[in-house]
């Protein structure tokens, strides 16, 4: 891969710009390449650098969910258009592919699918050496420009003329370069992210698998400094990424706790906020007994009881935002009807394509999102090609 096109103010008409070389655009490049297609890939950065990050730096690649129609269901924005994409390429091509890169993978008990290597930096290097022969441009886009037969680039540096443009900038900055083509962008908004509360005393309380009253979702609650956060907590924000604050959530603490009067009943010595220790962190069956808390279980009358139960299989929290920094994913982007989902090109402008985040998609965690980068960019590499 050059690190530098000497060829400024270049006409390459024919020839196919990426904008953007993360997971979705260097894909692209892979199976234009591989039809022997002349492709040219703008960054500002280096390639890749943003699956550095993914997993925890592991790099959940995909998820063990082979329908595609079942796999389209995990993306709160943009499950009907995947149906099309999904059934294109799903994640036996993702893993085909992979293995076609010399990158073998192993599936973990919950689904998500990593690299044998457990290493983001060994598959960005593998993706690398698999798209040498892309001409790099170490520059950001600055202006996508329709002209009669293409489109024109404009960098800080120069001036770029391409017969087929495919926008792969991602969900962070990508979005101002299409606002001169009057593409409708859904506003951005941040999902998979911890959510503020207004609950702070809690934080380092741990809850398992707690079940979420607004969302019929279970999972595990982490209370930290700013509010909450923890798989289950991702998974609601990504469901109300379009929600004003503030809103409220409501969890239920215990769900398999069928009985307290019963427990009450065979502990009439113990104390209230020991007999919920049983079966709540010590910190929260403190906060849930309140004033309470020291008295006997043959003192609590009926009223109490309820008082109590209502706290733990109704617990309240107001969430005031977002733990800003924290976010992994934009919810929003490129208006999904704007797009052929069965090329990624834009129904408005023939040869303008749209893959990976920069589209109204997103997924829960668990490697959907980087499927929808892999999946989009397949489609536009054959779309483009076709
Ligand atoms: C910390 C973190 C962990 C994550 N972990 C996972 C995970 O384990 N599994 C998963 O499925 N998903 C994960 N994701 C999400 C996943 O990384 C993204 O959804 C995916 O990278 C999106 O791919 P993309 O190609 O659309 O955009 P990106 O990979 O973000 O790439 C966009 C590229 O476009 C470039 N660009 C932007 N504007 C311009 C411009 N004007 N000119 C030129 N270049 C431009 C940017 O510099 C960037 O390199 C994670 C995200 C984060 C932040």
């Amino acid at each position: 891969m050059e690190q530098d096109c000497k060829t400024n103010s270049s006409r390459r008409k024919g020839a196919i710009a990426i904008i953007g070389a993360g997971a979705s655009g260097c894909i692209c490049a892979y199976y234009l390449l591989k039809e022997g297609l002349e492709v040219t890939l703008f960054d500002s950065g280096s390639p890749l650098r943003t699956l550095l990050p993914t997993g925890g730096g592991r790099c959940n690649l995909a998820h063990a969910e082979y329908d595609p129609k079942e796999l389209a269901k995990n993306y709160p924005r943009g499950e009907k258009f995947l149906y099309s994409v999904f059934s294109r390429f799903s994640t036996s091509d993702t893993l085909e592919l992979f293995e076609e890169m010399g990158i073998k993978t192993y599936t973990q008990e919950d689904g998500r699918i990593f690299p044998e290597s457990n290493s983001a930096k060994d598959v960005r290097e593998k993706i690398l050496n698999h798209i040498k022969n892309v001409q790099f441009v170490k520059e950001k886009v600055l202006k996508i420009e329709k002209l009669e037969n293409g489109y024109k680039l404009k960098t800080s540096k120069a001036e770029y003329l391409f017969s087929n443009v495919i926008v792969a900038a991602g969900g962070h900055t990508g979005y101002e370069i299409l606002k001169a083509l009057d593409i409708k962008i859904i506003p951005p908004r941040p999902s998979l992210v911890g959510l503020n509360s207004d609950l702070h005393e809690l934080s380092g309380v741990v809850i398992k698998n707690a079940l979420s009253n607004n969302t019929g979702l279970s999972g595990d609650i982490l209370f930290t400094h700013f509010g909450i956060s923890g798989p289950l907590v991702y998974k609601i924000s990504s469901i109300k990424a379009e929600a004003e604050f503030p809103y409220s959530l409501s969890f239920n603490l215990a769900p398999e706790l069928e009985n307290l009067q019963e427990i009450l009943n065979n502990n009439p010595h113990k104390e209230l906020k020991n007999i919920l220790s049983g079966f709540l962190p010590k910190r929260m069956a403190s906060y849930i007994s309140g004033n309470y808390a020291e008295i006997k279980a043959h003192q609590i009358d009926g009223k109490t009881r309820d008082l109590i139960l209502s706290r733990i299989y109704n617990f309240q929290l107001t969430i005031t935002g977002i733990n800003k920094g924290e976010e992994t994913v934009t919810a929003g982007g490129v208006d999904l009807n704007e797009v052929n989902s069965k090329t990624m090109e834009s129904k408005k402008y023939k040869g303008l394509y749209f893959i990976g985040e920069i589209l109204d998609i997103d997924g829960f965690c668990g490697g959907f999102n980087l499927q929808n980068a892999w999946s989009t960019a397949f489609v536009a590499a054959t779309g483009v090609k076709g």
